[in-house]
Protein backbone atom coordinates (compact mmCIF):
# COMPACT_ATOMS: atom_id res chain seq x y z
CA UNK A 1 0.00 0.00 0.00
CA UNK A 2 1.43 3.35 -0.78
CA UNK A 3 -0.06 6.51 0.36
CA UNK A 4 2.40 8.73 -1.52
CA UNK A 5 1.28 7.61 -4.41
CA UNK A 6 -2.25 8.19 -3.36
CA UNK A 7 -0.78 11.68 -2.86
CA UNK A 8 0.66 12.08 -6.11
CA UNK A 9 -2.60 11.02 -7.73
CA UNK A 10 -4.29 13.44 -5.71
CA UNK A 11 -1.89 15.90 -6.95
CA UNK A 12 -2.15 15.34 -10.17
CA UNK A 13 -6.20 15.48 -9.83
CA UNK A 14 -6.40 18.90 -8.23
CA UNK A 15 -3.95 20.55 -10.34
CA UNK A 16 -6.51 19.22 -13.30
CA UNK A 17 -9.31 19.87 -11.97
CA UNK A 18 -8.33 23.53 -11.39
CA UNK A 19 -6.79 24.00 -14.14
CA UNK A 20 -10.26 22.39 -16.76
CA UNK A 21 -12.44 24.76 -14.40
CA UNK A 22 -10.54 27.79 -15.36
CA UNK A 23 -11.99 27.17 -19.28
CA UNK A 24 -15.26 27.39 -18.29
CA UNK A 25 -15.34 31.03 -20.22
CA UNK A 26 -16.55 32.11 -23.44
CA UNK A 27 -16.44 28.93 -25.94
CA UNK A 28 -13.97 31.59 -28.37
CA UNK A 29 -11.66 32.89 -25.48
CA UNK A 30 -11.17 29.29 -24.44
CA UNK A 31 -10.01 28.13 -27.37
CA UNK A 32 -8.19 31.07 -28.41
CA UNK A 33 -6.27 30.56 -24.82
CA UNK A 34 -5.82 26.90 -25.64
CA UNK A 35 -4.86 27.23 -29.16
CA UNK A 36 -2.13 29.98 -27.93
CA UNK A 37 -1.11 27.42 -24.52
CA UNK A 38 -2.09 30.69 -22.69
CA UNK A 39 -2.31 29.20 -19.05
CA UNK A 40 -5.37 30.82 -16.72
CA UNK A 41 -4.61 33.67 -14.43
CA UNK A 42 -3.88 32.23 -10.64
CA UNK A 43 -5.28 31.31 -8.29
CA UNK A 44 -7.24 28.15 -9.70
CA UNK A 45 -9.94 27.11 -7.77
CA UNK A 46 -10.65 23.29 -6.50
CA UNK A 47 -13.89 21.58 -7.62
CA UNK A 48 -15.46 18.80 -5.91
CA UNK A 49 -13.63 16.55 -8.01
CA UNK A 50 -10.46 17.73 -5.98
CA UNK A 51 -12.39 17.76 -3.06
CA UNK A 52 -14.04 14.44 -2.57
CA UNK A 53 -10.66 12.89 -4.02
CA UNK A 54 -9.55 14.35 -1.36
CA UNK A 55 -11.87 12.86 1.11
CA UNK A 56 -10.60 8.92 -0.67
CA UNK A 57 -6.90 10.37 0.34
CA UNK A 58 -8.17 11.34 3.87
CA UNK A 59 -10.19 7.32 4.25
CA UNK A 60 -7.27 5.99 2.52
CA UNK A 61 -4.31 7.39 5.13
CA UNK A 62 -7.02 7.30 8.45
CA UNK A 63 -8.04 3.52 7.97
CA UNK A 64 -5.80 1.84 5.26
CA UNK A 65 -8.59 1.44 3.38
CA UNK A 66 -12.00 2.19 1.97
CA UNK A 67 -14.53 2.47 5.53
CA UNK A 68 -17.82 3.52 3.30
CA UNK A 69 -19.23 4.56 6.28
CA UNK A 70 -15.85 6.71 6.87
CA UNK A 71 -15.76 8.00 3.66
CA UNK A 72 -19.24 9.32 3.69
CA UNK A 73 -18.79 11.30 7.32
CA UNK A 74 -15.91 12.84 4.91
CA UNK A 75 -17.48 13.28 2.58
CA UNK A 76 -20.63 15.07 4.23
CA UNK A 77 -17.69 17.15 6.29
CA UNK A 78 -15.74 18.26 3.40
CA UNK A 79 -19.02 19.61 1.70
CA UNK A 80 -20.17 21.31 5.18
CA UNK A 81 -17.08 23.24 4.99
CA UNK A 82 -17.69 24.75 1.77
CA UNK A 83 -20.65 23.66 -0.32
CA UNK A 84 -19.94 25.71 -3.04
CA UNK A 85 -17.57 24.02 -4.93
CA UNK A 86 -19.23 22.86 -8.70
CA UNK A 87 -21.26 19.95 -6.67
CA UNK A 88 -23.96 18.68 -9.30
CA UNK A 89 -27.80 18.82 -7.93
CA UNK A 90 -27.94 15.40 -7.55
CA UNK A 91 -24.47 15.04 -5.54
CA UNK A 92 -26.20 17.95 -3.23
CA UNK A 93 -29.31 15.58 -2.68
CA UNK A 94 -27.13 13.03 -0.93
CA UNK A 95 -24.32 14.79 0.88
CA UNK A 96 -27.34 17.50 2.28
CA UNK A 97 -28.88 13.57 3.57
CA UNK A 98 -25.38 12.27 4.82
CA UNK A 99 -24.77 15.75 6.81
CA UNK A 100 -28.72 15.16 8.54
CA UNK A 101 -26.97 11.77 9.87
CA UNK A 102 -28.98 9.50 6.93
CA UNK A 103 -27.32 6.21 5.93
CA UNK A 104 -25.65 5.85 2.23
CA UNK A 105 -27.10 2.22 2.11
CA UNK A 106 -30.40 3.93 1.98
CA UNK A 107 -29.89 7.68 0.16
CA UNK A 108 -27.80 6.49 -2.36
CA UNK A 109 -29.78 3.38 -4.40
CA UNK A 110 -33.06 5.53 -4.02
CA UNK A 111 -31.65 8.57 -6.56
CA UNK A 112 -32.97 8.70 -9.95
CA UNK A 113 -36.07 6.64 -9.52
CA UNK A 114 -34.60 3.76 -8.10
CA UNK A 115 -32.01 3.35 -10.89
CA UNK A 116 -29.15 5.11 -9.07
CA UNK A 117 -26.36 7.84 -10.45
CA UNK A 118 -24.41 6.81 -13.59
CA UNK A 119 -23.02 9.94 -13.44
CA UNK A 120 -19.33 10.33 -13.63
CA UNK A 121 -18.87 11.50 -9.90
CA UNK A 122 -17.48 7.86 -8.63
CA UNK A 123 -14.94 7.84 -11.38
CA UNK A 124 -13.31 11.27 -11.00
CA UNK A 125 -11.47 10.63 -7.29
CA UNK A 126 -11.13 7.01 -8.06
CA UNK A 127 -7.14 7.35 -8.96
CA UNK A 128 -6.10 7.37 -5.47
CA UNK A 129 -7.39 3.91 -4.55
CA UNK A 130 -5.90 2.13 -7.73
CA UNK A 131 -2.70 4.29 -6.79
CA UNK A 132 -2.95 3.14 -3.41
CA UNK A 133 -3.83 -0.51 -4.11
CA UNK A 134 -1.81 -0.42 -7.36
CA UNK A 135 0.33 -3.76 -6.42
CA UNK A 136 -3.29 -5.57 -5.79
CA UNK A 137 -5.25 -5.29 -8.43
CA UNK A 138 -7.99 -7.45 -7.15
CA UNK A 139 -8.32 -4.87 -4.23
CA UNK A 140 -8.14 -1.52 -6.77
CA UNK A 141 -11.63 -3.37 -7.92
CA UNK A 142 -13.35 -4.25 -4.36
CA UNK A 143 -12.24 -1.32 -2.64
CA UNK A 144 -12.73 0.86 -5.78
CA UNK A 145 -16.78 -0.42 -6.17
CA UNK A 146 -17.37 0.08 -2.11
CA UNK A 147 -15.92 3.78 -2.93
CA UNK A 148 -18.35 4.49 -5.90
CA UNK A 149 -21.38 2.76 -4.08
CA UNK A 150 -21.25 5.87 -1.49
CA UNK A 151 -22.87 7.93 -4.18
CA UNK A 152 -23.06 6.19 -7.35
CA UNK A 153 -25.68 2.61 -7.23
CA UNK A 154 -26.09 2.25 -10.64
CA UNK A 155 -23.57 -0.48 -12.16
CA UNK A 156 -22.42 1.98 -15.21
CA UNK A 157 -21.51 4.26 -12.18
CA UNK A 158 -19.27 1.90 -10.19
CA UNK A 159 -17.30 0.87 -13.93
CA UNK A 160 -16.34 4.36 -15.03
CA UNK A 161 -14.50 3.99 -11.30
CA UNK A 162 -13.23 0.96 -11.78
CA UNK A 163 -11.87 2.11 -14.98
CA UNK A 164 -10.45 4.94 -13.65
CA UNK A 165 -8.96 3.20 -10.90
CA UNK A 166 -7.57 0.08 -12.71
CA UNK A 167 -5.93 2.04 -15.17
CA UNK A 168 -3.91 3.70 -11.89
CA UNK A 169 -2.86 0.98 -10.70
CA UNK A 170 -1.75 -0.23 -13.68
CA UNK A 171 -0.09 2.61 -14.26
CA UNK A 172 1.46 2.90 -10.71
CA UNK A 173 3.00 -0.83 -11.58
CA UNK A 174 4.38 -0.23 -14.88
CA UNK A 175 5.66 3.25 -14.15
CA UNK A 176 7.56 4.95 -16.35
CA UNK A 177 5.50 3.92 -19.40
CA UNK A 178 6.82 4.76 -22.78
CA UNK A 179 4.88 6.70 -24.77
CA UNK A 180 4.07 3.62 -27.26
CA UNK A 181 2.69 1.73 -24.56
CA UNK A 182 -0.24 3.75 -23.72
CA UNK A 183 -3.05 1.65 -25.70
CA UNK A 184 -1.54 -1.24 -23.31
CA UNK A 185 -3.11 0.40 -20.39
CA UNK A 186 -6.50 0.96 -22.62
CA UNK A 187 -6.53 -2.70 -23.22
CA UNK A 188 -6.42 -3.99 -19.33
CA UNK A 189 -8.62 -1.48 -18.51
CA UNK A 190 -10.97 -2.99 -20.71
CA UNK A 191 -10.74 -6.48 -19.71
CA UNK A 192 -11.11 -5.35 -16.11
CA UNK A 193 -14.13 -3.05 -16.47
CA UNK A 194 -17.57 -4.36 -15.87
CA UNK A 195 -20.17 -5.02 -19.24
CA UNK A 196 -22.36 -1.70 -19.98
CA UNK A 197 -21.61 1.76 -21.27
CA UNK A 198 -18.50 2.86 -19.93
CA UNK A 199 -17.10 -0.43 -21.19
CA UNK A 200 -19.03 -0.12 -24.52
CA UNK A 201 -16.95 3.50 -24.95
CA UNK A 202 -13.87 1.69 -24.12
CA UNK A 203 -14.24 -0.58 -26.81
CA UNK A 204 -14.29 2.48 -29.65
CA UNK A 205 -11.64 3.81 -27.64
CA UNK A 206 -9.36 1.11 -27.86
CA UNK A 207 -10.35 1.27 -32.29
CA UNK A 208 -9.45 4.90 -31.97
CA UNK A 209 -5.86 5.76 -33.31
CA UNK A 210 -4.25 8.15 -31.05
CA UNK A 211 -3.09 9.78 -33.69
CA UNK A 212 -6.58 10.97 -34.86
CA UNK A 213 -7.58 14.41 -34.38
CA UNK A 214 -9.48 14.98 -30.55
CA UNK A 215 -12.69 16.74 -32.43
CA UNK A 216 -13.00 12.99 -34.29
CA UNK A 217 -12.12 11.49 -30.65
CA UNK A 218 -15.47 13.49 -29.30
CA UNK A 219 -17.08 12.77 -31.99
CA UNK A 220 -17.08 9.07 -31.46
CA UNK A 221 -16.25 9.04 -27.30
CA UNK A 222 -17.85 12.03 -25.98
CA UNK A 223 -16.80 14.55 -23.99
CA UNK A 224 -18.56 14.66 -20.57
CA UNK A 225 -21.19 16.72 -21.87
CA UNK A 226 -23.92 14.32 -20.36
CA UNK A 227 -21.80 14.25 -16.60
CA UNK A 228 -22.00 10.39 -16.93
CA UNK A 229 -19.39 7.93 -16.72
CA UNK A 230 -19.76 6.53 -20.42
CA UNK A 231 -19.17 10.10 -22.41
CA UNK A 232 -16.23 10.82 -19.96
CA UNK A 233 -13.86 7.76 -18.80
CA UNK A 234 -13.37 6.54 -22.49
CA UNK A 235 -12.18 10.15 -23.81
CA UNK A 236 -10.28 10.58 -20.63
CA UNK A 237 -8.45 7.25 -21.15
CA UNK A 238 -7.72 7.91 -24.68
CA UNK A 239 -6.69 11.02 -23.61
CA UNK A 240 -4.46 9.68 -21.34
CA UNK A 241 -2.99 6.84 -23.57
CA UNK A 242 -1.83 9.48 -26.09
CA UNK A 243 0.40 11.53 -24.00
CA UNK A 244 1.02 9.17 -20.87
CA UNK A 245 4.32 10.68 -20.49
CA UNK A 246 3.49 14.10 -20.68
CA UNK A 247 1.10 15.92 -18.11
CA UNK A 248 0.93 19.46 -19.74
CA UNK A 249 0.29 17.93 -23.20
CA UNK A 250 -2.30 15.38 -21.63
CA UNK A 251 -4.16 18.58 -20.46
CA UNK A 252 -3.66 20.35 -23.18
CA UNK A 253 -5.43 18.01 -25.21
CA UNK A 254 -8.02 17.07 -22.60
CA UNK A 255 -9.11 20.55 -22.17
CA UNK A 256 -9.70 21.46 -25.98
CA UNK A 257 -12.33 18.81 -26.14
CA UNK A 258 -14.17 20.84 -23.74
CA UNK A 259 -17.10 18.86 -22.22
CA UNK A 260 -16.95 18.59 -18.31
CA UNK A 261 -14.04 19.77 -18.29
CA UNK A 262 -13.04 20.00 -14.96
CA UNK A 263 -14.08 16.46 -14.68
CA UNK A 264 -12.01 14.88 -17.80
CA UNK A 265 -8.82 16.88 -16.57
CA UNK A 266 -9.43 15.82 -13.24
CA UNK A 267 -9.17 12.33 -14.53
CA UNK A 268 -6.66 12.57 -16.80
CA UNK A 269 -4.42 14.57 -14.56
CA UNK A 270 -4.34 12.41 -12.01
CA UNK A 271 -3.80 9.12 -14.04
CA UNK A 272 -0.73 10.65 -15.79
CA UNK A 273 1.12 12.10 -12.91
CA UNK A 274 1.49 8.68 -11.52
CA UNK A 275 3.32 7.89 -14.92
CA UNK A 276 5.21 10.87 -14.32
CA UNK A 277 5.30 11.40 -10.96
CA UNK A 278 5.05 14.65 -8.34
CA UNK A 279 7.87 16.33 -10.54
CA UNK A 280 6.40 15.81 -13.88
CA UNK A 281 3.52 18.25 -13.01
CA UNK A 282 5.00 21.91 -13.92
CA UNK A 283 5.83 23.74 -10.90
CA UNK A 284 4.31 26.37 -12.45
CA UNK A 285 1.21 24.42 -12.60
CA UNK A 286 1.47 23.57 -9.05
CA UNK A 287 1.86 26.98 -7.58
CA UNK A 288 -1.67 28.38 -9.46
CA UNK A 289 -4.04 25.39 -8.12
CA UNK A 290 -5.72 26.75 -4.95
CA UNK A 291 -4.14 25.29 -1.29
CA UNK A 292 -5.29 21.85 -0.23
CA UNK A 293 -4.82 22.27 2.72
CA UNK A 294 -6.64 25.54 3.36
CA UNK A 295 -8.97 25.49 0.61
CA UNK A 296 -12.19 25.70 2.92
CA UNK A 297 -11.73 29.49 3.90
CA UNK A 298 -10.57 30.52 0.59
CA UNK A 299 -12.96 33.05 -1.27
CA UNK A 300 -13.84 30.73 -4.15
CA UNK A 301 -16.19 32.00 -6.96
CA UNK A 302 -16.13 28.85 -8.80
CA UNK A 303 -19.18 26.52 -8.68
CA UNK A 304 -22.63 27.04 -7.22
MG1 LIG B 1 -16.07 19.81 -10.58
Amino acid sequence: MSLENAKVALDGISVGDAFGQMFFIRENEARERIRARALPPSPWYLTDDSIMSLAIVETLEECGEIDPDFLADQFAKNYTKNPRRGYGGMAHHLLQAFVRGEDWREVAPKVFDGSGSYGNGAAMRAAPIGAFFANEPDMIILQTELSASVTHSHPDGIAGAVAVAAAAGWIARNSPVRSEDGMKMLEYVFDVTGVGATRDGLSKALGLPLDYSIETAVSVLGNGHELAAFDTVPLSLWCVARHITDYSEALWTTVSALGDRDTTCAIVGGLVALNVGASGIPSDWLVSRESLTDWETSDEKWGD
